[in-house]
């Protein structure tokens, strides 16, 4: 068995100052008690952030303005800046490139679609999991982001949708997706934190419904039973992308210490316990992953572990700098959902967003100098 990579390690070089969205209300009240204030200006301040979408002191004028900076510095410290937003899809996609107090980069990406608005939100800067597709597990790991890092990036989807920043006016934000950088279920006390401020009814939260987040994992099956038994219900998705474990071991490195089945047996778990269909993401890579052989297996073995309780996202696989790896013809990839479908599992392809500003599914590398 291979040692784990550093994402056991929890990094705290660089944590930001604590912030008010990493705090649930009764911790928030306690901060603002010790600055001998009352109680309920950490609900004020709570609207402002959680209700008005705003981080700008000048706006809290109910906040008496002696008061106003001790409580702002306590509990809204700068957390991060947007440096860069690039748009493509005709103004609906927007990646949005973060650096953090110390420096630490990470991405967003906010889609409109007709009906909802996605944002996709990283839970690390960079990542240890290693998967070589991947463009960010290709830098590795810097640290893990704080609970207030997570939830800021959604805070500030929200407000771009509010005031009709991307095409198509003003809007709301409806879903979230932890699909950006890093792994969420190696970040889990903080990602776990984040999805409560998400989901917590306005103004203690953000007030999106459970249903419409999704926690996605390259599959470290006991953090997958962890997250079931938090009783939540948001959408579990697990990065599968190969059947067998002799090809998933290279494609995510990760399955030599979880195994596929183990990976299956705790996704049956979870939507089991949630009653909630678990997402098999698979990235199909031209003569890697894509044969008619590998489609049945897969079928085959979500049928006998998932039956119902699965649903394949085929995602086309987005091209990397520096990977030979490509995109399955279109015929190919017909064949592969056909033969999924053929062994009664649900499996669709997804609409990829972002390809040409490397904003799409793998391609976030935070790199301040690249055109995307
Ligand atoms: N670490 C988590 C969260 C990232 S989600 C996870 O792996 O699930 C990003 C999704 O995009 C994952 O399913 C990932 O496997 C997939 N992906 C990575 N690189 C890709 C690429 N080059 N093309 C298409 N999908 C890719």
């Amino acid at each position: 068995m291979t040692a784990l990579p550093l994402v056991f390690q929890a990094p705290s070089r660089g944590m930001p100052l604590r912030h008010l969205a990493d705090l649930d209300r009764d911790q928030r009240r306690a901060v603002v008690m010790e600055l001998g204030e009352p109680a309920f200006r950490a609900d004020q301040l709570a609207r402002h952030y959680f209700a008005r979408l705003s981080i700008d002191p000048g706006a809290m004028t109910d906040l008496p303005a002696a008061r106003r900076d001790r409580l702002v510095t306590a509990l809204l410290p700068p957390l991060a800046t947007p440096m860069r937003h690039v748009c493509c899809d005709g103004g609906t996609t927007r990646k949005t490139l973060w650096r953090a107090a110390d420096g630490a980069l990470s991405e967003s990406v906010l889609m409109r679609y007709p009906n909802r608005a996605t944002v996709c939100i990283s839970s690390q800067a960079g990542c240890g999991m290693a998967c070589p597709f991947c463009a960010t597990g290709q830098g590795g790991l810097t640290r893990n982001l704080s609970t207030a890092e997570i939830v800021e990036q959604v805070r500030a989807a929200a407000a771009a949708m509010r005031d009709g920043e991307l095409t198509g006016g003003a809007g709301r934000l409806s879903h979230v997706v932890f699909m950006g950088m890093g792994e969420p279920l190696a970040n889990y006390q903080r990602v776990l934190a984040a999805v409560h401020r998400i989901i917590h009814p306005v103004p203690d939260g953000l007030g999106l419904s459970q249903r419409s987040v999704t926690v996605s994992t390259v599959g470290l099956a006991p953090a997958i039973r962890r997250l079931a038994a938090e009783r939540l219900q948001v959408t579990l998705a697990v990065s599968l992308h190969a059947p067998d474990d002799e090809l998933r071991d290279t494609l995510v490195p990760v399955n030599r210490r979880w195994k596929v089945a183990e990976v299956l047996d705790s996704s049956r778990h979870y939507a089991d316990t949630t009653g909630r269909r678990v997402s098999i993401e698979y990235a199909l890579i031209r003569d890697v992953n894509d044969q008619p052989w590998r489609a049945e297996l897969l079928g085959r073995l979500l049928r006998e572990r998932l039956g119902a309780l699965a649903h394949v996202n085929v995602i086309p696989l987005n091209p990397t700098p520096g990977s030979a790896w490509d995109a399955s013809p279109l015929s190919v990839q017909k064949e592969f959902v056909h033969r999924v479908q053929a062994a009664g599992v649900a499996c669709t392809v997804r609409d990829t967003r972002g390809r040409e500003i490397a904003a799409a599914c793998g391609q976030l590398a935070a790199s301040p100098h690249s055109a995307g």
